[in-house]
């Protein structure tokens, strides 16, 4: 095998190398705390982490005193639902999230649940979009905070947060919104969303791993996940990841430059790839919004092949791609989730024994057109292949049906 092609972006992005060199520093001799800032040696490392501030703050048009950094997307999404609850718990004690969430979201909300919290869930249509008027209806007087994510990682698709935040305003209802997915990849403006707090991690947008960062809008009361210190302005204490917060500041501030070429290139390869495959392959079904989806990302399921034995196929090919199942959570049997099957899949109306066969391209800034034309001809061939070995298949072609 020497072909190999990454078409995972959603799972993790290459660090890059202008990214890389600004973190080092940090990593040798720039080893100071930065609450040590009363002696030379902790100096740079502070000044560090306020320039990284004002570059996350400028990425999403957030004052840098609304930006606190996390270990990623996950801990910025469960200080966000536990800490605004929390915080807020005497406004009502009922939590609206779209039944699309991270499980870093889903999770963190059914947690609340032992604090007397209720989680409410809300639909998405079968092209995994949520109606905004879903929203107006279900908020109450209990209704303490909603979430829902700008774009999914699982079918790419983007929701419309403004019309949502729109209704929440009007409620004085607080607004989630999991950016993990779309943050560096597509525009992420806090003042359109109309957002109280937004999720973000490094990893998605080729900084490093276990770095991000929860934009909490200015006046909004949260309850810290993380005591004993007084970091982060007392929101969430624990000395800084100086290296990794300097290389999420680094490549936020490259992907705001770069996004506009970004996203057109990706987007022409993402449809070459997604009508390629419709064209090549019968029985090919796309999941998620044809259009309303991130640049880059192609979600499908083929009928009558076995999703696992493409992915293995596939990599055999040297294309690395990603499973829509979650079958090998270790997660299984966890609360209420049947996480045997996606449940972002379940949601639009996917059958569980199909959600197996799903799969997702994420494409990035390494990828090209050569790629693309590679998986094109490749997996056509795969599906047949698999095919023969499907007694389904078979029975679909025998004469008469
Ligand atoms: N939310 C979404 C939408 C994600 O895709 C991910 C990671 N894949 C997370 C949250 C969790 O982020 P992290 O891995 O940085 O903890």
């Amino acid at each position: 095998m020497n072909k190999r092609i990454f078409f995972d972006h959603a799972s993790a992005t290459p660090l890059d190398a202008r990214v890389l060199d600004a973190m080092l520093p940090y990593l040798q001799e720039e080893f100071g705390n930065p609450s040590s800032y009363l002696h030379s040696f902790g100096q740079q490392p502070c000044n560090a982490l306020d320039k990284a501030r004002r570059q996350v703050a400028a990425m999403i048009n957030a004052r840098p005193d609304e930006i606190i950094f996390t270990s990623g997307g996950t801990e910025a999404n469960n200080l966000a639902v536990k800490g605004i609850a929390l915080a807020n718990e005497g406004k009502g004690k009922e939590i609206l999230v779209s039944e699309i969430e991270h499980y870093s979201v889903l999770f963190a909300a059914q947690s609340l649940k032992r604090w007397g919290f209720e989680v409410k869930y809300l639909p998405v249509d079968k092209d995994g979009l949520l109606d905004p008027q879903d929203v107006r209806r279900a908020i109450n007087p209990k209704t303490c905070l909603v979430c829902v994510m700008q774009a999914n990682n699982e079918i790419g698709v983007i929701q419309d947060i403004p019309a949502i935040s729109a209704i929440t305003k009007k409620h004085g209802v607080s607004l989630h919104c999991d950016a993990v997915a779309s943050a560096g990849t597509i525009p992420v403006d806090v003042q359109t969303l109309g957002v109280d707090s937004l999720s973000l991690s490094a990893q998605q947008f080729y900084g490093p791993k276990g770095t991000g960062a929860l934009y909490l809008r200015k006046g909004v009361k949260i309850e810290t996940q993380m005591q004993g210190g007084h970091q982060e302005m007392g929101r969430r204490s624990g000395t800084e990841n100086v290296a990794g917060i300097v290389g999420l500041g680094a490549a936020a501030e490259i992907a705001v430059q770069e996004l506009p070429q970004n996203m057109e290139r990706l987007i022409v390869l993402r449809d070459r790839l997604l009508h390629g495959l419709k064209e090549r392959i019968d029985y090919f079904n796309i999941t998620g919004h044809p259009t309303r989806r991130l640049p880059g990302h192609v979600s499908f399921w083929v009928e009558f092949v076995e999703g696992e034995s493409l992915l293995l196929c596939l990599d055999l090919e040297g294309i690395a791609s990603a499973s829509g199942s979650a079958c090998s959570s270790n997660l299984r049997g966890q609360d209420e989730y049947d996480l045997a099957a996606s449940h972002v899949l379940t949601a639009i109306g996917v059958p569980p024994e199909i959600c197996h066969g799903s799969i997702a391209f994420t494409l990035g800034q390494g990828n090209t057109q050569e790629d693309v034309d590679y998986t094109l001809d490749v997996m056509p061939k795969i599906v047949a292949r698999l095919r023969q070995m499907s007694p389904l298949y078979a029975d679909k072609l025998r004469p008469g049906k």
